[in-house]
């Protein structure tokens, strides 16, 4: 069956840029490996309690955020209801070492007066610092109508590390801790992050911090009901093999069965290091295609997915990050687990009579080695892996914080099952990351009608992923138009 496009992964960027597609007129076809849409962010439940996966917050949706235009644009205002992170206490950060928490307020001005009474003899510089954050975080193409996005089609990421960037508060390493937290949230350590990167992502949320009424469950179920009215197919079960071509130009793909569907546009959207696979040698440059199979990929990471007998009043509407020493924080998984920096939120907050907790820390794909190769249906051993990870997860969670004793593990997530819900290498966590000095995927491809979206193209996150969509899609389209329509959303 002839499409005009057929877009390659069902993740937030790929539904969206299937959505911007479709809107424009075009025949679109989703086509996705796992048997579920979007089964990064789509969540589960468990004993009737629903976990999100991959999506928890959302930040720049507050009053005059950069982010509001493109959500308005794409339509999900409609759909979707949002409900403000705690005002006073959006992330939160504990040090254990110190046993110090610090809360962080929504709010770049809020954010200063924090910061400065806590460390007063820091507060022009953090004035300065977070004055920045203010007015860079937005300064990327589409969150910014204004902005050349010729700037963006760097070959490399440069600039400088958010390492350096903050060498300023050098002395002061609870500070080091509060301004790079936030890495945990793009899986890099300070030293190889692009300070831009994370404005855009620590800026976002400064500005305002939302979650999503009914979670990524509620975010997938919008994106496929726009998609419904826009005539798209979003196909599950159905992984590319190969992206096929004619004289230079793509023809279509051909599926895991070996069928083929016929496309004059395909839109990649999954993980770019895993593209030289699906073409034949001599589609696209060596060079390109020895670049994209090299991308480095964040770290992976284990999920614990828990049950609280009560409500756990500090993470109501926020979230909390753990630091065993201060400094600055990194999304290390080369350590023993108690030595790793972790993440905790709150799952299942609007039902009744169960309280979940999810846990998200750094990993590596080699703690479960021994398993890579075995499929789906893993062995004893692997689960008794998990048993052990789980308990010693939930043992540390307590410790660190005696709201959280007594949890009951429902599920854990490891880095093999990352990478079952997305392909990622290594069960990378954001996919490729973007490491200073690496190569900066494009959305543009020499083959003629190839295109690539997707975490790695901008940056990962709801907000990155849209983003991305709207770089690529804008490459189709034409920016001009799209960036016209936006505006119109203001
Ligand atoms: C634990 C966790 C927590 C997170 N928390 C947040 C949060 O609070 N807020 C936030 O904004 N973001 C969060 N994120 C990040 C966010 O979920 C991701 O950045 C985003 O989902 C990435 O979307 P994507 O479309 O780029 O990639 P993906 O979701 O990976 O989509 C690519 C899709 O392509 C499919 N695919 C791969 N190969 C093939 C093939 N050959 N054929 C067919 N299909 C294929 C994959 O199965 C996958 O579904 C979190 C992520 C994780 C993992």
């Amino acid at each position: 069956m002839q499409q005009d496009v057929i877009v390659i992964g069902s993740g937030l960027s790929g539904l969206t840029s299937a959505l911007l597609l479709a809107r424009s007129g075009r025949k679109v076809l989703v086509l996705e490996q796992h048997a579920r849409p979007a089964p990064v962010v789509n969540g589960f439940s468990r004993q009737g309690l629903y976990f999100d996966s991959g999506f928890h917050y959302v930040g720049g949706l507050g009053k005059g955020g950069a982010f509001r235009p493109l959500f308005r644009h794409l339509g999900l205002d409609r759909k979707l209801e949002l409900f403000p992170f705690a005002a006073d206490r959006f992330d939160q950060l504990k040090i254990v070492s110190t046993g110090e928490t610090y809360a962080l307020p929504v709010g770049f001005a809020e954010i200063r007066r924090e910061l400065g009474a806590l460390f007063p003899q820091q507060r022009e510089k953090i004035d300065r610092y977070i004055g920045e954050i203010e007015t860079t975080w937005s300064r990327f193409p589409y969150l910014d109508l204004n902005t050349d996005i010729a700037d963006y089609a760097m070959q490399t990421v440069h600039g400088e590390s958010l390492k350096e960037r903050l060498g300023e508060f050098a002395e002061t390493p609870e500070l080091l801790s509060l301004l790079s937290m936030h890495s945990l949230l793009y899986g890099l350590s300070p030293e190889m992050a692009p300070f831009t990167l994370n404005a855009q992502v620590a800026g976002s949320y400064y500005h305002s911090a939302h979650g999503i009424r009914g979670g990524g469950r509620a975010l997938v179920a919008a994106l496929l009901e726009l998609l419904d009215e826009a005539g798209v197919e979003v196909r599950c079960g159905a992984e590319v093999t190969s992206i096929d071509a004619e004289a230079a130009t793509v023809s279509g793909v051909t599926l895991a069965d070996g069928e083929q569907l016929q496309a004059t546009e395909v839109v990649a959207t999954l993980n770019p290091a895993l593209l030289p696979q699906l073409l034949q040698p001599g589609q696209l440059r060596p060079a390109y295609r020895k670049r994209l199979a090299g991308l480095k990929q964040t770290c992976s990471a284990y999920i614990v997915f828990a049950r609280s007998a009560q409500a756990i009043e500090s993470l109501q509407k926020s979230n909390l990050f753990v630091q065993p020493q201060p400094g600055l924080l990194a999304a290390n998984p080369d350590c023993p687990l108690r030595e790793r920096a972790y993440y905790l939120a709150a799952a299942g907050q609007e039902q009744n009579g169960g309280h979940g907790v999810i846990g998200i820390i750094p990993a590596h794909v080699d703690e479960v080695a021994d398993w890579v190769d075995a499929g789906p249906q893993r062995s004893p051993a692997y689960r008794q892996h998990k048993e052990r990870i789980g308990a010693e997860l939930l043992a540390l969670f307590a410790d660190n914080n005696p709201e959280l004793a007594g949890l009951e593990l429902l599920e854990l997530a490891t880095p093999l099952t990352l990478h079952d819900y997305s392909l990622a290498p290594q069960g990378a966590v954001y996919g490729v990351g973007r490491f200073l000095g690496q190569y900066n995927p494009h959305p543009m491809t020499r083959l003629r009608g190839l295109f690539l979206s997707g975490q790695a193209i901008a940056a990962p996150g709801l907000l990155g992923t849209v983003v991305s969509s709207y770089l690529t899609c804008g490459s189709i389209l034409g920016h001009e138009q799209l960036r016209g329509e936006i505006r119109t959303c203001h």
